[in-house]
């Protein structure tokens, strides 16, 4: 028998917290009755800077309740970097760490299917959804354009698996040693590689509340994602500068050879269109070159993912 600890990054989640921190309770409190985890297991809740009343209630759950732990961080870091603070500190004194959702979307029934995989050997459990019906067409189409896109950029994801997941003690440690800032965990996690199961699981609507991924943190997401797992951008951008490079010699051929029969035109179209798109390749080759520089930049300066400004655990005993 281990200890588990649950891990649930929260950011402005004051409508969903009493609901989610009821169910997740009652869930270990079975797991722990049926002896498939220890009675030190525990609910921990990262506050990522919310600005609703998140940590008060993360707070008050503490008070009422040593099972429930909570991890505030000084200010909004974002999804990947709350998960992963929390997973840091979880780690600590788990044997057995399970991620999920605030708005209880991945399915807690799976949490059982989770252990019995770590029980049979496995280190690493992914949750992946078997359907998305609950989802909206636009966060359907989204996310499986994004899979699709990582997959054929050659980021060695696992199809539809989000941040639901199962890591034992080892997997966690072999996380710490990432020193990644632009954190991906999604594409991270299969990097470790141990032994690892796959859980199916049907996704729920959100319990209340709102989406805390907009368009743009999504959009974000999905770039850090390419541009920390995959050169191919910039492999593309020389490709056309390749491609561009030969056009021109040719066209150059062409233009000589016109020059030299004397039946040049005023070919003012041509020249105005060739002039806007390799101004256009250009600087969105700039750009991408750009952004990986940003990337060696931040990388670099190896500023820490997040600060922790408080910590609510009681230990038993
Ligand atoms: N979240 C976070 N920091 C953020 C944005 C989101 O910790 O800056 C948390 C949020 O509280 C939730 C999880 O990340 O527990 C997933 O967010 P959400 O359910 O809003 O995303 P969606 O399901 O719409 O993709
Ligand atoms: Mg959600």
């Amino acid at each position: 028998m281990d200890t588990l600890y649950l891990v649930i990054p929260c950011y402005n989640e004051e409508e969903v917290l009493p609901e989610t921190s009821k169910r997740l309770y009652e869930k270990i409190s079975v797991l722990i009755e049926i002896k498939q985890i220890k009675n030190d297991s525990k609910i921990m809740f990262v506050n990522d800077g919310s600005k609703d009343k998140t940590w008060d209630i993360i707070e008050e759950l503490h008070r009422t309740n040593h099972v429930f732990c909570g991890v505030n961080l000084s200010k909004n870091s974002g999804h990947q970097n709350a998960l992963y603070a929390g997973l840091m500190e979880a780690r600590k004194y788990a044997d057995i760490v399970i991620s999920l959702d605030a708005d209880l979307q991945d399915d807690i029934g799976a949490i059982d299917e989770f252990l019995k995989e770590y029980y049979s050997g496995s280190e690493i459990v992914y949750g992946v959804r078997s359907s998305r019906r609950t989802d909206t067409y636009y966060k359907k189409t989204t996310a499986h354009l994004f899979n699709k896109l990582m997959i054929s950029i050659g980021v060695d994801l696992i199809y539809n698996h989000a941040d639901y997941r199962l890591m034992n003690k080892r997997a966690l440690d072999c996380l710490s040693n990432f020193q990644e800032v632009n954190l991906f965990l999604r594409g991270i996690v299969p990097l470790i590689g141990l032994r690892y199961s796959i859980v199916e699981y049907a996704r729920n609507e959100r319990v209340a509340g709102k989406s805390k991924y907009p368009l743009g943190k999504m959009i974000h997401l999905a770039w850090d994602g390419i541009t920390s797992f995959s050169i191919k951008p910039i492999r593309i951008v020389s490709g056309f500068g390749l491609v561009i490079f030969v056009i021109s010699i040719i066209a150059l051929i062409y233009i000589l050879f016109s020059k030299i029969f004397g039946n040049t035109v005023p070919g003012w179209t041509s020249i105005a269109v060739s002039l806007w798109m390799i101004g256009g390749i250009q600087l969105l080759s700039l750009g991408i070159i750009g952004e990986y520089i940003g990337k060696i930049y931040s990388e670099t300066k190896n500023r820490p993912k997040f600060i922790v400004s408080d910590i609510l655990i009681t230990k038993n005993e």
